[in-house]
């Protein structure tokens, strides 16, 4: 039954302007539909949804004498009373849209329940109203909303152009569709569908319907439980990856909401998955009991407040990262057809960090002297190339040990290491795959790796040093004064130093992971980025940034020439570690060519 809410409860809601455009009123009836229990929902707009939307369900219907007080201010069937506002189970609780909608429109709705002989028609225009009269249609209910605003011309000024109205209308069922998997929808736009959804119930379905194949390859499945949340969803591979936020779509109890904390969640569990600045596609569910959250803090219920932040960032981090650390994660190189449009969105497989591109041009040019006056295509393909391919598939068959996946440690005796080419990536066959591995991504990694493990374990212990002759540092005072407060960070790593007044420093002893490098380079650009932010809670964070791009000054760079030992011993360490597959910029190390591919690429099957 609908009710008229006491204006103490109204008091205690949300206040706020309910519908500004189109797509606010389409929220407003598919929320409704939902409500009433509906398994198909469908939707028709017109002209960006100015001169019609309609929304069908097969939901509950409405009772004829509710009908009028549906369109009353602050009438509802949902909650009674202000307590009901900390158990909300539905998409609507606040009995407003209805009147908003119909005093800006005309309203016509049209409603029959299952155990009705008749359904009804009620019309509400302007806020004159009209009904209800009987007809025939099936159980459900259709609301029909035409010519939006034409009581409030100035409103009508403002809306954007028809096909920005219309993608936000799209968006925003796409939304729905995603967040209801169990129920089917549909979207005509001008008479032509342009969504349809099944509804049986599978998320990844929907994801294909709405994002398309591509998106949907590389998903990695989530399903968390933590302290009485259940979190689940899908994420996507690093080797997909965004420019942009929006392909975080969050549910909280089937609501999409958009919520910065859980966004944030989400993306520091990809740290070292992704480069900066890009960002994953996700579509999580977070179901948790009602009373945890708030949902009566946005008028337009974009957003919802969770009474323990924390304990939700935590589960959506545990549930990402984990979902992420169970993968084999190697992108396979695939001889498919892209879109152009979807190759742009990716993370190229190759790409060359500035100071790496600069050595391999040097190197390139010093080592295949007459590669370009090459007119031969076959001689081109580099007599090295040849031989490695040559020799990765005489070999038919190699005795199949159980199917292991590349990077389990019972893995390796299988492996066949077939050198390394280029003098910056290591060939490994091993069954059905060819593996590349980037030698200066995979040597970043193991140290970067190295060393963050010394930080977090070593924090107050003694950290890996060496000894050297020790040098005097004098600082500016600026750097001075970062240093001096920093001491413990750079202890932490295996520095020993200790001041000498006047801005001076005498360093004993450098990190015993970083031999390669100059202290006093490493100490100035830990100081660099000590002084570019010195805000404490935010430290560990920049100092992970920071070790990335010392790891990387360390590591070995392409076009230095390993030998078989070494890259062994590279890759053994690699292997050891949890994501051995980016390297701390979010690059790939380890890439994959199935045979399947090579075959077909010499036309050896079809
Ligand atoms: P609210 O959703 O906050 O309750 P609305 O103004 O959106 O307020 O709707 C008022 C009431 O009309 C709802 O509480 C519900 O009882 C009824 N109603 C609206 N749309 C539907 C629908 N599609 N199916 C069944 N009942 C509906
Ligand atoms: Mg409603």
């Amino acid at each position: 039954m609908i009710r008229v809410l006491t204006k103490d409860t109204i008091d205690k809601i949300a206040a706020g302007e309910v519908v500004e455009k189109p797509v606010n009123v389409v929220k407003e009836l598919v929320d409704n539909s939902l409500d009433s229990g509906a398994s198909s929902i469908s939707v028709e707009i017109r002209s960006g949804g100015t001169s019609l939307i309609r929304v069908t369900d097969n939901g509950s219907g409405i009772a004829k004498d509710d009908l009028p007080r549906a369109f009353i201010r602050h009438a509802t069937s949902k909650i009674q009373n202000a307590d009901d506002l900390s158990d909300i189970r539905t998409m609507g609780f606040r009995g407003e849209a209805l009147s908003s909608i119909s005093a800006v429109s005309r309203t016509e709705v049209m409603t029959k329940r299952k155990d009705d002989l008749f359904g009804y028609r009620y019309f509400s225009e302007g806020g004159a109203e009209r009904g209800p009269e009987e007809i025939g249609i099936p159980d459900g209910t259709t609301m029909l909303v035409r010519d939006l605003f034409f009581n409030i011309p100035v409103r009508k000024q403002f809306l954007r152009s028809e096909r920005v109205e219309t993608s936000a209308i799209r968006d925003m069922v796409e939304k729905f569709a995603i967040g209801s998997p169990d129920v089917s929808f549909s979207l005509i736009v001008d008479g032509k569908q342009v969504l349809h959804t099944t509804g049986n119930g599978k998320l990844k379905d929907v994801i294909y319907t709405v994002y398309g194949p591509e998106m949907t390859k590389d998903l990695v499945a989530v399903d968390h439980t933590e302290e009485g949340m259940h979190i689940t969803g899908f994420v996507s591979k690093p080797n997909v990856s965004r420019s942009k936020r929006e392909y975080e779509v969050i549910y909280v109890n089937g609501r999409h909401v958009s919520d910065r904390n859980v966004s944030e969640a989400i993306e520091t569990a990809y740290e070292g998955y992704l480069m900066q600045h890009r960002f994953p596609f996700a579509v999580l569910r977070i179901d948790i009991d009602p009373s945890r959250i708030d949902v009566n803090i946005h008028p337009k219920k974009e957003e919802i407040r969770f009474s323990d932040t924390e304990a939700v960032s935590g589960a959506v981090y545990r549930a990402v990262r984990g979902a992420l650390e169970g993968k084999e994660l190697i992108p396979e190189v695939t001889l498919s057809e892209r879109s152009p449009d979807a190759e742009k969105e990716k993370t190229p497989l190759f790409r060359a960090e500035p100071f790496e591109q600069r050595f391999a041009e040097k190197k390139r040019i010093s080592s295949y002297p007459d590669r370009r006056e090459d007119k031969d295509p076959i001689k081109a393909f580099g007599e090295t190339e040849q031989e490695l391919v040559r020799e990765a598939l005489s070999e038919p068959e190699m005795s199949k040990p159980v199917q292991l996946s590349f990077l389990d440690t019972a893995a390796k005796p299988y492996y066949r290491y077939l050198g390394q080419f280029f003098n910056t990536y290591c060939l490994i066959e091993y069954q059905d795959h060819l593996y590349m591995i980037d030698q200066h991504a995979a040597h970043e990694k193991v140290l970067y790796e190295r060393l963050s493990r010394q930080i977090r374990e070593n924090m107050n212990d003694h950290p890996a040093s060496q000894n050297i002759l020790p040098v005097i540092l004098s600082l500016p005072k600026a750097d001075a004064e970062v240093l001096s407060g920093h001491m413990d960070v750079f202890c932490s790593i295996g520095f020993e130093m200790e001041e000498a007044g006047d801005n001076d420093f005498i360093v004993r002893a450098v990190p015993a992971s970083l031999p390669s490098l100059s202290e006093k380079d490493l100490l100035m650009d830990m100081l660099d980025m000590l002084s570019e932010d010195s805000t404490l809670p935010k430290a560990p964070v920049l100092l992970k940034n920071r070790i990335a791009s010392m790891s990387c000054k360390a590591a070995v760079k392409a076009g230095m020439r390993l030998s078989d030992m070494e890259i062994r011993s590279l890759i053994d360490e690699l292997l050891t570690l949890e994501d051995p597959y980016h390297c701390p910029h979010g690059r790939p190390v380890i890439i994959r060519f199935s045979r399947n591919d090579i075959d077909k690429m010499f036309k050896r099957i079809v």
